[in-house]
């Protein structure tokens, strides 16, 4: 899987065990809260970011492909191998984006995981609704009002 879909994947599934688990177990991660926001933060940049990457990537790989003559070989139908006698044979295709679907659900996902954890937090009171408020800042959200409720 694509290294930004599977980092931020690996924070929202961290974020939510952490959610779902014992009281004193939320309370040791959220003395880690700090850290676990910045990485947060880091993963909604990479996500953020990633159509500049990818761009970054087929450019340089498009300009190689020109300036050395790059060819892959395709399957030969005479010996079934991959061979230079193919008629398939041509320039390496350009890299695959991935789909701006799937990135705006992981970047959703990570955004939610991350907000449920703050809220268990608020809940056990170790954090102040005033806190809560800026945290959910910190990474692009805001309080339902209604979650402050139940
Ligand atoms: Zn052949």
């Amino acid at each position: 899987m694509m290294y930004t879909v599977e980092k931020a994947n690996l924070i929202s599934e961290q974020l939510r065990r952490f959610t779902t688990g014992y009281a004193h177990h939320v309370a040791g991660q959220f003395a880690n809260i700090e850290f676990w926001l910045h990485e947060v933060q880091e993963s909604i940049k990479t996500i953020d970011e990633y159509n500049k990457r990818f761009n970054n990537i087929r450019d340089e790989q498009k300009k190689w492909i020109d300036a050395h003559g790059t060819v892959v070989y395709d399957y030969c139908s005479i010996c079934g191998e991959k061979c230079e006698l193919s008629e398939g044979n041509g320039n390496p295709p350009p890299p695959v984006r991935a789909s701006s679907n799937e990135l705006k659900a992981v970047r959703k996902e990570l955004i939610d995981s991350t907000y449920f954890f703050l809220l268990r937090c608020y809940r056990m009171r170790l954090l102040t609704k005033n806190m809560l408020e800026i945290k959910c800042e910190e990474i692009g959200t805001s309080i339902d009002p209604s979650d402050l409720e139940k």
